[in-house]
């Protein structure tokens, strides 16, 4: 082999792994073990964390930083940017405070992001916020020196880090960034480019990625489930929940890498428009068994009985039976053309109370 080809196959490989690596290095962080510094990596399996709501607030409950006000907007103001959730500073929320505590066990500055352990969503109305007071280090907003003594902090690089925390993600599981100006800004400390700069005050690619993964809840983040399904394509992996009811406002595809999860009691109004795995997964969990298609891949609606699928079905449409048995009696009276499918012989069962005597028809 001619030493040209060999480089160029070489190149090639390092391209196609750093593309695929570049997209998944945000981590959230693991509720299970919050002392942890590094989370949990979301192709691991649940708990999966994301929001409960759109709105939260925080407060700054240390007269210290009324001198760095504007500061600490600005790096709740930059999360806010990046996604749904919204934070806006009133009297109460979480809180953000200054410690006096010994640097080196404590280090300059920490947060605690609270969760709830039933539903794994994030509560950060309850978390906080400490930047350290000690003479160790000087609060700042003009500059940033890591190696300086006393060391000297940009607060709104800091908040805008612990911000994150509260967010829900974790330090990503790298070392590659050790002097990357384009590193996320939850690499941290951890990224040498850090120490005299303000430029990490301002969040990096994954940054946004991370938070819009733990945001992907329809409808309370996401009015669209076109728009939540975009994002998590978009970011790479995706796992959207839907919870509520939302109206599609357009065809859907599900694309690999992504999984669309109606959660129990989700209900989708599919205004003529379809939702199609393209490759993804969707997982229906809010007990629909009849789906709507055209006898192909694509779901015009999900129903719970099998009347209200005929009564929304159009001439030609198919009426998908899930396995299990059906206590209901049905009318195709005023629909013409439509097909009723199960799953296979003896596999269902169909009795309609209606009659004086139990029909039991077998669908194969
Ligand atoms: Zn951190």
């Amino acid at each position: 082999m001619k030493p040209e080809k060999t480089f160029l196959i070489l190149l090639i490989l390092v391209i196609a792994s750093s593309m695929i690596y570049g997209q998944r290095i945000f981590r959230p962080i693991d509720p299970n073990n919050g002392g942890a510094r590094y989370g949990k990596s979301p192709y691991s399996g649940p708990p999966f964390l994301y929001f409960g709501s759109n709105s939260y607030n925080y407060k700054i409950a240390d007269s210290l930083y009324n001198y760095h006000l504007s500061y600490v907007d600005a790096a709740f103001t930059s999360w806010n940017n990046a996604g749904q959730v919204q934070f806006s500073r009133t009297s109460s929320g979480l809180t953000l405070t200054a410690q006096a505590q010994d640097y080196n066990s404590w280090g300059p500055a920490w947060s605690y992001p609270s969760w709830n352990g039933s539903t794994y969503e994030l509560t950060p109305v309850s978390g906080s916020i400490v930047l350290n007071s000690s003479g160790n280090v000087t609060w700042s907003h003009t500059e940033q020196h890591l190696n300086a003594t006393p060391h000297v902090l940009d607060v709104q690089s800091m908040v805008v880090h612990e911000a994150g925390h509260i967010h829900g993600l974790a330090h990503p599981l790298t070392d590659s960034y050790t002097h990357d100006a384009t590193a996320p800004t939850m690499a941290g400390g951890d990224n040498a480019y850090f120490d005299n700069t303000l430029d990490v005050r301002s969040l990096e690619t994954e940054d946004v990625y991370g938070t819009q993964f733990l945001q992907l809840r329809v409808p309370n983040l996401y009015s669209s489930l076109n728009n939540a399904v975009s994002i998590a394509n978009a970011i790479g992996v995706g796992y959207v929940y839907v919870d509520g009811s939302c109206t599609l406002t357009g065809n859907i595809s599900i694309p690999s890498g992504v999984t669309l999860t109606l959660l129990p009691g989700a209900n989708v109004n599919f205004n003529g428009y379809y939702i199609e795995p393209t490759g993804g997964t969707f997982n229906i969990q809010n007990g629909s068994t009849v789906y709507l298609t055209n006898g192909d891949n694509k779901y015009y609606g999900l129903f719970t009985s099998i009347q209200s699928a005929i009564n929304y079905a159009s001439s030609g449409q198919t009426v998908q039976l899930q396995a299990r048995t059906y206590n209901e009696s049905a009318s195709f009276s005023n629909k013409s053309n439509l097909i009723l499918q199960g799953q296979g012989k003896r596999r269902h069962c169909i009795k309609q109370s209606n009659l004086s005597y139990q029909l039991k028809l077998y669908l194969h």
